[in-house]
């Protein structure tokens, strides 16, 4: 296999495109103005993937986006997303690299709707425009 940008796996291309690295440089920016845990974002290993048919499965239907650790999982290719859909998840990447396990916990928990990350990830979204 050869590197370089191209090529399009089961988790969308391998490489950080200049569209994913331009937004996701926007929402950090963004979030950095809100200091919400002691530790700074880190967003080295952060990438932003277009995976459609993960949004086909029943779970995931009522998605735009999804985090998964480092992994911002869209539906729509990166260059479609609003970067308000990309502060959000990126919020969730914050809130996992500060406390992986108390927010899945939180899930199994309080379930998704009223969720305190979900509410912290939608006033980060609102309060950074
Ligand atoms: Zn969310």
């Amino acid at each position: 296999m050869s590197g370089g940008a191209g090529g399009h796996g089961l988790l969308g291309r391998r490489g950080r495109g200049p569209a994913e690295l331009d937004v996701l440089a926007r929402a950090a920016g963004r979030l950095e103005r809100l200091s919400l845990y002691p530790r700074p974002l880190d967003t080295a290993r952060v990438r932003i993937l277009h995976v459609p048919w993960l949004f086909r499965l029943p779970w995931f239907r009522r998605f735009a986006g999804y985090n998964m650790g480092p992994l911002i999982l869209l539906r729509r290719p990166v260059g479609e997303v609003t970067e308000d859909l990309v502060t959000h998840e990126l919020c969730h990447v914050w809130q996992d690299q500060d406390h992986r396990v108390r927010m899945w916990l939180s899930y199994l928990r309080c379930g998704y709707a009223r969720n305190p990350h979900e509410v912290e990830a939608r006033r980060a979204m609102r309060e950074t425009r």
